[in-house]
Protein backbone atom coordinates (compact mmCIF):
# COMPACT_ATOMS: atom_id res chain seq x y z
CA UNK A 1 0.00 0.00 0.00
CA UNK A 2 1.10 3.68 -0.50
CA UNK A 3 1.44 6.13 2.68
CA UNK A 4 1.61 9.84 2.47
CA UNK A 5 2.83 11.38 5.69
CA UNK A 6 0.77 14.66 7.19
CA UNK A 7 3.61 16.82 8.50
CA UNK A 8 2.59 20.09 11.43
CA UNK A 9 5.42 22.06 12.81
CA UNK A 10 5.45 23.78 16.13
CA UNK A 11 8.23 26.51 15.60
CA UNK A 12 9.76 28.44 18.81
CA UNK A 13 11.06 31.76 17.93
CA UNK A 14 13.16 33.85 20.40
CA UNK A 15 12.30 37.91 20.12
CA UNK A 16 14.61 40.36 20.09
CA UNK A 17 13.64 42.43 23.10
CA UNK A 18 16.18 43.53 25.13
CA UNK A 19 14.32 42.67 28.16
CA UNK A 20 12.59 39.71 29.21
CA UNK A 21 8.64 39.38 28.07
CA UNK A 22 7.19 39.91 32.07
CA UNK A 23 10.64 41.83 33.74
CA UNK A 24 13.09 44.23 32.58
CA UNK A 25 16.21 41.42 33.22
CA UNK A 26 18.45 41.53 29.83
CA UNK A 27 18.14 39.56 27.18
CA UNK A 28 22.00 39.17 26.19
CA UNK A 29 22.92 35.41 24.79
CA UNK A 30 26.26 33.96 26.49
CA UNK A 31 26.26 36.46 30.17
CA UNK A 32 27.96 34.42 33.03
CA UNK A 33 24.87 31.91 34.21
CA UNK A 34 22.22 33.74 36.75
CA UNK A 35 23.25 37.41 36.09
CA UNK A 36 20.30 38.33 34.35
CA UNK A 37 17.54 37.44 36.73
CA UNK A 38 15.50 38.97 39.25
CA UNK A 39 12.57 38.16 41.66
CA UNK A 40 9.92 38.00 39.09
CA UNK A 41 11.60 35.58 36.33
CA UNK A 42 12.88 33.76 39.46
CA UNK A 43 9.14 33.38 40.80
CA UNK A 44 9.48 34.45 44.31
CA UNK A 45 6.29 34.94 45.94
CA UNK A 46 4.55 38.22 46.03
CA UNK A 47 6.04 39.08 42.16
CA UNK A 48 4.06 39.98 39.83
CA UNK A 49 4.95 40.21 35.97
CA UNK A 50 4.39 43.14 33.46
CA UNK A 51 4.07 42.46 29.63
CA UNK A 52 6.81 44.23 27.66
CA UNK A 53 5.27 45.72 24.67
CA UNK A 54 8.03 45.69 22.38
CA UNK A 55 7.26 41.23 22.74
CA UNK A 56 3.60 42.06 21.81
CA UNK A 57 4.86 44.22 18.80
CA UNK A 58 7.13 42.19 17.66
CA UNK A 59 4.52 38.74 17.88
CA UNK A 60 2.01 41.31 15.65
CA UNK A 61 4.37 41.99 13.16
CA UNK A 62 5.11 38.10 12.46
CA UNK A 63 1.52 37.53 12.88
CA UNK A 64 0.92 40.21 10.18
CA UNK A 65 3.70 39.10 7.73
CA UNK A 66 2.26 35.52 7.81
CA UNK A 67 -1.11 37.17 6.98
CA UNK A 68 -3.27 36.15 10.61
CA UNK A 69 -6.44 36.97 11.80
CA UNK A 70 -5.78 39.62 15.32
CA UNK A 71 -8.32 39.05 17.46
CA UNK A 72 -9.12 42.38 19.48
CA UNK A 73 -8.21 40.41 22.72
CA UNK A 74 -5.91 37.51 24.37
CA UNK A 75 -5.46 35.64 27.24
CA UNK A 76 -2.21 34.74 29.19
CA UNK A 77 -2.58 30.86 30.75
CA UNK A 78 -0.66 29.20 33.29
CA UNK A 79 1.01 26.08 31.55
CA UNK A 80 1.55 24.12 34.99
CA UNK A 81 4.62 21.76 34.76
CA UNK A 82 7.18 20.68 37.20
CA UNK A 83 10.89 20.17 36.10
CA UNK A 84 13.72 22.38 37.43
CA UNK A 85 14.02 24.55 34.60
CA UNK A 86 10.99 26.33 35.09
CA UNK A 87 11.22 27.79 39.01
CA UNK A 88 7.40 29.21 39.06
CA UNK A 89 6.39 25.76 38.56
CA UNK A 90 4.44 27.16 35.31
CA UNK A 91 5.27 28.63 32.10
CA UNK A 92 3.14 31.92 31.10
CA UNK A 93 1.99 30.87 27.65
CA UNK A 94 -1.30 31.21 25.97
CA UNK A 95 -3.82 28.55 25.24
CA UNK A 96 -8.07 29.27 24.43
CA UNK A 97 -7.65 32.82 23.04
CA UNK A 98 -3.99 32.98 21.35
CA UNK A 99 -2.60 36.49 19.71
CA UNK A 100 -2.74 35.40 15.89
CA UNK A 101 -4.87 32.94 14.08
CA UNK A 102 -5.42 31.06 10.87
CA UNK A 103 -2.38 32.60 8.55
CA UNK A 104 -0.44 30.69 6.13
CA UNK A 105 3.06 30.87 4.41
CA UNK A 106 3.38 30.23 0.36
CA UNK A 107 6.17 27.47 -0.50
CA UNK A 108 7.53 26.44 -3.51
CA UNK A 109 9.03 22.49 -3.55
CA UNK A 110 10.34 21.86 -6.89
CA UNK A 111 8.78 24.22 -9.33
CA UNK A 112 5.18 23.79 -7.10
CA UNK A 113 3.44 26.01 -4.87
CA UNK A 114 1.78 25.02 -2.01
CA UNK A 115 -0.30 27.38 0.33
CA UNK A 116 0.79 26.32 4.45
CA UNK A 117 -2.03 26.77 7.13
CA UNK A 118 -0.68 28.65 10.00
CA UNK A 119 -3.10 27.72 13.17
CA UNK A 120 -2.00 29.66 15.24
CA UNK A 121 0.92 32.11 16.51
CA UNK A 122 0.92 32.86 20.54
CA UNK A 123 3.66 34.64 23.12
CA UNK A 124 4.51 32.41 25.82
CA UNK A 125 8.26 33.05 28.24
CA UNK A 126 11.46 30.88 27.88
CA UNK A 127 12.20 28.04 30.50
CA UNK A 128 15.80 27.96 32.08
CA UNK A 129 18.72 26.19 31.01
CA UNK A 130 20.05 23.05 32.79
CA UNK A 131 23.63 22.23 32.44
CA UNK A 132 24.83 18.39 33.12
CA UNK A 133 28.04 18.46 35.00
CA UNK A 134 30.62 15.87 32.75
CA UNK A 135 32.33 14.69 35.99
CA UNK A 136 30.23 15.06 39.08
CA UNK A 137 26.82 13.72 39.09
CA UNK A 138 25.43 17.24 39.06
CA UNK A 139 23.28 19.64 37.56
CA UNK A 140 23.20 22.96 37.06
CA UNK A 141 20.64 25.59 36.31
CA UNK A 142 21.04 28.85 34.71
CA UNK A 143 17.82 30.85 34.79
CA UNK A 144 19.16 33.68 32.61
CA UNK A 145 16.98 33.03 29.53
CA UNK A 146 14.27 32.15 31.79
CA UNK A 147 11.59 34.55 30.82
CA UNK A 148 12.66 35.29 27.51
CA UNK A 149 9.68 36.04 24.78
CA UNK A 150 8.78 33.16 22.50
CA UNK A 151 6.38 33.17 19.84
CA UNK A 152 4.98 29.80 18.95
CA UNK A 153 3.99 29.43 15.38
CA UNK A 154 1.97 26.32 14.75
CA UNK A 155 1.12 25.07 11.30
CA UNK A 156 -1.58 22.86 9.62
CA UNK A 157 -0.96 19.19 9.47
CA UNK A 158 -0.46 20.73 5.43
CA UNK A 159 2.94 19.46 5.06
CA UNK A 160 3.38 15.70 2.63
CA UNK A 161 7.36 15.77 2.38
CA UNK A 162 10.47 16.14 4.63
CA UNK A 163 11.43 18.41 1.83
CA UNK A 164 8.41 20.96 2.17
CA UNK A 165 8.59 21.46 5.99
CA UNK A 166 12.07 22.45 5.83
CA UNK A 167 11.10 24.94 2.65
CA UNK A 168 8.28 25.99 5.12
CA UNK A 169 10.89 26.58 8.20
CA UNK A 170 13.19 28.83 5.98
CA UNK A 171 10.39 30.59 5.00
CA UNK A 172 9.25 31.16 8.43
CA UNK A 173 12.89 32.02 9.05
CA UNK A 174 13.47 34.20 6.11
CA UNK A 175 10.50 36.38 7.33
CA UNK A 176 11.68 36.82 10.80
CA UNK A 177 15.15 37.70 9.83
CA UNK A 178 13.70 40.17 7.50
CA UNK A 179 11.46 41.64 10.29
CA UNK A 180 14.02 42.03 12.36
CA UNK A 181 12.29 40.26 15.60
CA UNK A 182 14.67 36.84 15.57
CA UNK A 183 18.05 36.37 14.75
CA UNK A 184 16.88 32.47 13.40
CA UNK A 185 19.92 31.01 14.98
CA UNK A 186 19.33 27.52 15.12
CA UNK A 187 22.37 26.07 16.81
CA UNK A 188 21.68 28.49 20.22
CA UNK A 189 18.61 27.74 20.09
CA UNK A 190 16.89 31.05 18.92
CA UNK A 191 14.48 28.92 16.40
CA UNK A 192 13.48 25.70 17.54
CA UNK A 193 11.14 23.39 15.64
CA UNK A 194 8.89 20.27 16.79
CA UNK A 195 7.10 18.35 14.40
CA UNK A 196 3.95 15.76 14.28
CA UNK A 197 4.12 13.16 11.44
CA UNK A 198 2.14 10.49 11.03
CA UNK A 199 1.04 8.32 8.18
CA UNK A 200 -1.99 7.32 6.12
CA UNK A 201 -3.03 5.43 2.84
CA UNK A 202 -2.97 7.80 -0.16
CA UNK A 203 -6.03 8.90 -0.60
CA UNK A 204 -7.56 8.43 2.82
CA UNK A 205 -9.16 11.74 5.02
CA UNK A 206 -8.70 9.70 8.28
CA UNK A 207 -5.52 10.65 10.05
CA UNK A 208 -3.28 8.30 11.15
CA UNK A 209 -1.85 8.03 14.77
CA UNK A 210 1.07 10.65 15.29
CA UNK A 211 4.52 10.53 16.65
CA UNK A 212 6.00 14.25 17.75
CA UNK A 213 9.45 15.05 16.79
CA UNK A 214 12.27 17.26 19.47
CA UNK A 215 15.17 18.33 19.69
CA UNK A 216 16.21 19.22 15.73
CA UNK A 217 18.45 22.25 15.94
CA UNK A 218 19.10 22.29 12.44
CA UNK A 219 17.36 22.25 8.49
CA UNK A 220 19.44 18.77 7.93
CA UNK A 221 18.40 17.35 10.98
CA UNK A 222 14.86 18.05 10.36
CA UNK A 223 14.59 16.69 7.27
CA UNK A 224 16.60 13.73 7.89
CA UNK A 225 14.49 13.03 11.18
CA UNK A 226 11.04 13.31 9.41
CA UNK A 227 12.68 11.01 6.03
CA UNK A 228 13.71 8.33 9.54
CA UNK A 229 10.75 9.04 10.99
CA UNK A 230 8.48 8.11 7.58
CA UNK A 231 10.34 4.80 7.11
CA UNK A 232 9.76 3.81 10.45
CA UNK A 233 6.07 3.97 10.63
CA UNK A 234 5.70 2.62 7.11
CA UNK A 235 7.51 -0.35 7.97
CA UNK A 236 5.61 -0.52 11.01
CA UNK A 237 2.08 0.00 8.71
CA UNK A 238 3.25 -2.24 6.21
CA UNK A 239 3.51 -4.71 8.74
CA UNK A 240 0.41 -4.83 9.51
CA UNK A 241 1.61 -2.93 13.29
CA UNK A 242 0.48 0.37 14.69
CA UNK A 243 2.20 3.45 15.26
CA UNK A 244 1.70 4.19 18.85
CA UNK A 245 0.96 8.22 19.88
CA UNK A 246 4.60 8.91 21.40
CA UNK A 247 7.12 11.51 22.05
CA UNK A 248 10.13 11.03 20.06
CA UNK A 249 13.92 12.69 20.11
CA UNK A 250 16.14 12.92 17.36
CA UNK A 251 19.54 11.56 18.40
CA UNK A 252 21.56 12.92 15.66
CA UNK A 253 24.96 10.59 16.41
CA UNK A 254 23.02 7.75 15.71
CA UNK A 255 20.71 9.02 12.83
CA UNK A 256 17.75 8.05 14.35
CA UNK A 257 14.63 9.11 16.46
CA UNK A 258 13.80 7.06 19.89
CA UNK A 259 11.07 7.25 22.26
CA UNK A 260 11.06 9.85 24.99
CA UNK A 261 7.88 9.30 26.32
CA UNK A 262 4.21 7.83 25.83
CA UNK A 263 1.07 8.93 25.76
CA UNK A 264 -0.02 7.81 29.15
CA UNK A 265 3.08 9.82 30.61
CA UNK A 266 1.69 12.69 28.96
CA UNK A 267 1.93 16.26 30.70
CA UNK A 268 -1.64 17.13 31.66
CA UNK A 269 -0.85 21.00 31.82
CA UNK A 270 -4.43 22.36 34.03
CA UNK A 271 -3.93 25.37 31.47
CA UNK A 272 -6.26 28.14 33.65
CA UNK A 273 -6.00 32.13 32.97
CA UNK A 274 -3.20 33.52 34.60
CA UNK A 275 -4.80 36.00 36.85
CA UNK A 276 -1.79 38.04 37.23
CA UNK A 277 -2.07 39.54 33.80
CA UNK A 278 -5.23 41.28 32.33
CA UNK A 279 -6.28 39.97 29.05
CA UNK A 280 -4.32 41.56 25.55
CA UNK A 281 -6.06 44.10 24.43
CA UNK A 282 -5.09 45.26 20.53
CA UNK A 283 -6.06 48.64 19.35
CA UNK A 284 -6.56 48.65 15.94
CA UNK A 285 -4.98 51.97 15.06
CA UNK A 286 -1.80 50.67 16.82
CA UNK A 287 -1.97 47.54 14.18
CA UNK A 288 -2.68 49.68 11.40
CA UNK A 289 0.49 51.38 11.98
CA UNK A 290 2.69 48.12 12.19
CA UNK A 291 0.76 46.89 9.21
CA UNK A 292 1.97 50.38 7.41
CA UNK A 293 5.23 49.85 8.79
CA UNK A 294 6.21 46.48 7.44
CA UNK A 295 8.97 46.09 5.57
CA UNK A 296 9.43 44.57 2.19
CA UNK A 297 8.93 41.06 2.72
CA UNK A 298 10.98 37.79 1.28
CA UNK A 299 7.91 36.72 -1.57
CA UNK A 300 7.55 40.67 -2.35
CA UNK A 301 11.14 41.23 -2.65
CA UNK A 302 11.50 38.03 -4.79
CA UNK A 303 8.77 38.98 -7.40
CA UNK A 304 10.22 42.65 -7.33
CA UNK A 305 13.87 41.64 -8.62
CA UNK A 306 12.22 39.75 -11.76
CA UNK A 307 10.12 42.38 -12.80
CA UNK A 308 12.75 45.27 -12.32
CA UNK A 309 15.88 43.56 -12.62
CA UNK A 310 14.60 41.03 -15.05
CA UNK A 311 16.13 38.21 -12.59
CA UNK A 312 15.09 34.54 -13.45
CA UNK A 313 12.95 33.14 -10.74
CA UNK A 314 15.74 30.79 -9.03
CA UNK A 315 18.12 34.13 -9.09
CA UNK A 316 15.85 36.07 -7.08
CA UNK A 317 14.38 33.31 -4.81
CA UNK A 318 18.43 32.28 -3.98
CA UNK A 319 19.15 36.25 -3.24
CA UNK A 320 15.69 37.30 -1.14
CA UNK A 321 16.14 34.04 0.79
CA UNK A 322 18.84 36.19 3.24
CA UNK A 323 17.83 39.66 3.35
CA UNK A 324 21.41 40.75 3.45
CA UNK A 325 22.52 38.71 0.26
CA UNK A 326 19.55 40.70 -0.81
CA UNK A 327 20.80 44.28 0.21
CA UNK A 328 24.07 43.36 -0.92
CA UNK A 329 23.14 42.50 -4.51
CA UNK A 330 20.79 45.76 -4.73
CA UNK A 331 23.61 47.95 -3.31
CA UNK A 332 26.42 46.49 -5.95
CA UNK A 333 23.55 46.90 -8.87
CA UNK A 334 23.56 50.70 -8.09
CA UNK A 335 27.19 50.42 -8.67
CA UNK A 336 27.26 48.49 -11.86
CA UNK A 337 24.08 48.70 -13.77
CA UNK A 338 23.93 44.88 -14.97
CA UNK A 339 21.57 42.91 -12.56
CA UNK A 340 21.99 39.18 -14.11
CA UNK A 341 25.98 39.68 -14.23
CA UNK A 342 25.52 40.56 -10.46
CA UNK A 343 23.36 38.11 -9.86
CA UNK A 344 25.25 35.48 -11.32
CA UNK A 345 29.13 36.61 -9.65
CA UNK A 346 27.15 36.58 -5.98
CA UNK A 347 25.25 33.07 -6.98
CA UNK A 348 28.68 31.59 -8.11
CA UNK A 349 31.60 33.23 -6.92
CA UNK A 350 30.54 34.81 -3.50
CA UNK A 351 28.29 32.26 -2.61
CA UNK A 352 31.33 30.13 -2.85
CA UNK A 353 34.02 31.64 -0.95
CA UNK A 354 30.93 31.94 2.15
CA UNK A 355 30.42 28.80 2.10
CA UNK A 356 34.34 28.23 2.10
CA UNK A 357 35.17 30.79 5.19
CA UNK A 358 31.89 29.54 6.69
CA UNK A 359 30.68 32.79 7.03
CA UNK A 360 27.58 34.58 6.35
CA UNK A 361 27.47 38.10 3.77
CA UNK A 362 27.84 39.95 6.87
CA UNK A 363 31.29 38.87 7.50
CA UNK A 364 32.51 39.04 3.66
CA UNK A 365 35.52 41.33 3.41
CA UNK A 366 34.30 42.60 -0.22
CA UNK A 367 31.70 45.40 -0.44
CA UNK A 368 29.76 46.52 -2.97
CA UNK A 369 31.52 49.09 -3.97
CA UNK A 370 34.51 46.90 -4.66
CA UNK A 371 32.49 43.72 -6.63
CA UNK A 372 30.80 46.74 -9.12
CA UNK A 373 34.24 47.94 -9.29
CA UNK A 374 35.87 44.41 -10.53
CA UNK A 375 33.07 43.89 -12.65
CA UNK A 376 33.66 46.67 -14.76
CA UNK A 377 36.76 45.77 -15.12
CA UNK A 378 35.76 42.62 -16.40
CA UNK A 379 33.31 44.79 -18.48
CA UNK A 380 36.31 47.36 -19.86
CA UNK A 381 38.84 44.57 -21.01
CA UNK A 382 40.90 45.74 -18.03
CA UNK A 383 41.07 41.98 -16.94
CA UNK A 384 39.64 38.82 -18.62
CA UNK A 385 36.55 37.04 -16.71
CA UNK A 386 39.26 34.28 -16.08
CA UNK A 387 41.77 36.31 -14.22
CA UNK A 388 38.63 38.20 -12.28
CA UNK A 389 38.16 34.90 -10.47
CA UNK A 390 41.76 34.96 -9.22
CA UNK A 391 41.28 38.95 -8.29
CA UNK A 392 38.32 37.89 -6.53
CA UNK A 393 39.30 35.30 -4.52
CA UNK A 394 42.15 38.21 -3.65
CA UNK A 395 39.40 40.45 -2.53
CA UNK A 396 37.90 38.25 0.03
CA UNK A 397 41.16 36.78 1.43
CA UNK A 398 42.32 40.70 1.54
CA UNK A 399 39.85 42.80 1.40
CA UNK A 400 41.66 44.78 -0.37
CA UNK A 401 39.87 46.50 -3.98
CA UNK A 402 40.84 44.80 -7.19
CA UNK A 403 42.53 47.90 -8.75
CA UNK A 404 45.12 47.45 -6.06
CA UNK A 405 45.20 43.61 -6.13
CA UNK A 406 45.58 43.87 -10.19
CA UNK A 407 48.56 46.13 -9.99
CA UNK A 408 50.35 44.39 -7.04
CA UNK A 409 49.72 41.30 -8.87
CA UNK A 410 50.78 42.76 -12.37
CA UNK A 411 47.33 41.01 -13.32
CA UNK A 412 46.70 43.21 -16.37
CA UNK A 413 45.22 41.39 -19.31
CA UNK A 414 47.38 41.86 -22.22
CA UNK A 415 46.04 43.24 -25.40
CA UNK A 416 48.87 43.85 -27.38
CA UNK A 417 48.24 42.78 -30.30
CA UNK A 418 52.20 42.34 -31.67
CA UNK A 419 53.02 40.61 -28.27
CA UNK A 420 50.72 38.45 -28.47
CA UNK A 421 51.08 37.70 -32.25
CA UNK A 422 54.86 36.58 -31.70
CA UNK A 423 53.84 34.28 -28.95
CA UNK A 424 51.26 32.84 -31.28
CA UNK A 425 53.61 31.93 -34.13
CA UNK A 426 55.61 30.07 -31.69
CA UNK A 427 52.97 27.87 -30.28
CA UNK A 428 51.62 27.08 -34.42
CA UNK A 429 55.43 26.51 -35.09
CA UNK A 430 55.75 24.26 -32.25
CA UNK A 431 52.75 22.49 -32.89
CA UNK A 432 52.81 21.65 -36.55
CA UNK A 433 50.39 18.67 -36.29
CA UNK A 434 47.80 20.52 -34.28
CA UNK A 435 48.03 23.02 -37.17
CA UNK A 436 47.52 20.94 -40.28
CA UNK A 437 44.32 19.59 -38.32
CA UNK A 438 43.09 22.96 -38.39
CA UNK A 439 43.89 23.81 -41.94
CA UNK A 440 41.87 20.81 -43.00
CA UNK A 441 38.67 21.89 -41.07
CA UNK A 442 39.33 21.08 -37.28
CA UNK A 443 38.25 24.28 -36.19
CA UNK A 444 37.98 22.58 -33.18
CA UNK A 445 41.57 22.67 -32.43
CA UNK A 446 41.75 26.83 -32.00
CA UNK A 447 40.88 25.89 -28.54
CA UNK A 448 43.81 24.16 -28.00
CA UNK A 449 45.76 27.00 -29.90
CA UNK A 450 43.96 29.68 -27.47
CA UNK A 451 44.89 27.32 -24.33
CA UNK A 452 48.53 26.87 -25.07
CA UNK A 453 48.64 30.96 -25.41
CA UNK A 454 46.61 31.69 -21.79
CA UNK A 455 49.05 29.11 -20.53
CA UNK A 456 51.84 30.83 -21.85
CA UNK A 457 50.65 33.93 -20.58
CA UNK A 458 49.48 32.93 -17.14
CA UNK A 459 45.79 33.85 -18.06
CA UNK A 460 46.57 37.02 -19.16
CA UNK A 461 46.04 37.46 -22.65
CA UNK A 462 43.05 39.00 -24.02
CA UNK A 463 41.24 35.83 -24.62
CA UNK A 464 38.94 37.14 -27.60
CA UNK A 465 42.36 38.86 -29.56
CA UNK A 466 43.66 35.65 -29.25
CA UNK A 467 40.76 33.88 -30.92
CA UNK A 468 41.41 36.24 -33.63
CA UNK A 469 44.72 36.36 -34.05
CA UNK A 470 44.91 32.60 -34.04
CA UNK A 471 41.84 32.25 -36.58
CA UNK A 472 44.09 34.78 -38.59
CA UNK A 473 47.37 32.95 -38.96
CA UNK A 474 46.05 29.24 -39.51
CA UNK A 475 43.84 30.79 -42.22
ZN1 LIG B 1 13.78 39.21 35.60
Amino acid sequence: MEYEAVIGLEVHAQLLTRSKIFCGCATTFGAPPNTQVCEVCLGMPGSLPVLNRSAVEFALKMALATHCVIPPESVFARKNYFYPDLPKGYQISQYELPLAERGHLDIQVDGRKRRIGITRIHLEEDAGKLIHSETRPLSFVDFNRTGVPLIEIVSEPDLRTPEEAVEYLKGLRDILLYLEICDGNMEEGSLRCDANISLRPVGAQELGTKAELKNMNSFRFVKAALEYEIKRQRALLSAGGEVVQETRLWDAAQGKTISMRGKEEAHDYRYFPDPDLVPVTIDPDWLTALWQGLPELPAARAARFQTEYGLPDYDAEVLTGDKALADYFEATVRKFAQPKQVSNWIMSELLRELKKEEAGIAACRVTPTALADLLALVEKGTISGKLAKTVFEEMVATGLDPETIIKEKGLVQISDTGALEAAAREIIAANPKEAADYRAGKTKVLGFFVGQLMRQTKGQANPQLANEIFKRLLG
